[in-house]
């Protein structure tokens, strides 16, 4: 109850010597001290405004134009493209029964190449030089089959299921059938150029034994140095969804064709990868 009076009367005078030293020219250092802030304030002000600045002028350097300054778009920064996914490459595109073409998407650009067929023009030199590859070793190639739009494929798959319907098949069992032979229209890679049917012109059929023709064997050990594959190897069935086709070629890149046939893999493993 004392200490305050004792305070007030000056019975500690070393505490209020101290108060007392900073507190004595009040009007000084309360100047002083608004100043400082003044200086601070303002040289973080100039300073912020410059730095602020920089990235226009640097602009400014490569973007002068008759209007004057003008303001690139922002750099990307690293954690931008981190989250951003790479969509595959348009030779990646996969296509089958659970990856289904667009009916609305736009036809690729096409380019005729060797028996007047079709492809989608990004793969027709390669097609050209697999195919000039394989004469040159003494065979002879035949394109069997190529591009197909959407109204084609359609044709022909209700074509199948018309035979099936012919041969006594119900509606449901026939378009089962008819998809184990004929793709059904969406699902067929020759709706995207970008595949080939490739026979020896001495053994024509589509049947498992052009597997033994000389065009095969060559086209086999040979198609990934051009860029190509055997899409739907014996082997891969249960993943492609598709039988065994020792005639049907599908471009995708020579490094991955070389990943894919050398792996032992199909394009659906590889894209798994
Ligand atoms: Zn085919």
């Amino acid at each position: 109850m004392n200490e305050h009076p004792r305070e007030r009367t000056g019975t500690r005078p070393v505490r209020r010597r101290r108060r007392g030293a900073a507190s004595a020219p009040v009007g000084f250092w309360s100047l002083g001290i608004l100043l400082l802030c003044a200086v601070v304030f303002a040289g973080g002000f100039f300073l912020g405004r410059a730095s602020a600045l920089e990235p226009e002028r640097r602009s400014g350097e490569e973007s002068q134009t008759a209007q004057g300054l003008v303001r690139l778009p922002q750099e990307t920064t690293p954690e931008a493209c981190e989250t951003v996914q790479e969509p595959d490459p348009w030779y990646l595109t996969l296509i089958n029964g659970d990856h289904l073409l667009d009916r609305e998407a736009s036809a690729p650009e096409l380019t005729e190449v060797s028996g007047g067929h079709q492809v989608d023009s990004r793969i027709a030199d390669a097609l050209e030089e697999m195919l000039s590859g394989a004469r040159a070793a003494g065979l002879s190639p035949l394109i069997c089959s190529s591009y197909r739009t959407w109204d084609k494929q359609e044709t022909l798959y209700e074509s199948k299921v018309q035979s099936c319907l012919s041969q006594g098949m119900d509606q449901a069992r026939a378009e089962l059938e008819a998809a184990r032979w004929v793709a059904q229209p969406g699902t067929s890679e020759h709706q995207t150029g970008l595949a080939v049917d490739i026979v020896d012109i001495s053994y024509q059929l589509l049947d498992e034994a052009q597997e033994d023709t000389p065009v095969q064997q060559w086209l086999m050990a040979h198609c990934a140095d051009y860029g190509f594959i055997l899409r739907y190897p014996t082997d891969k069935s249960a993943l492609t969804g598709v039988a065994y086709e020792p005639w049907h070629y599908r471009y995708v890149g020579v490094e991955a064709a070389r990943a894919i046939m050398d792996g032992g893999l199909c394009l659906e493993e590889y894209l798994a990868q």
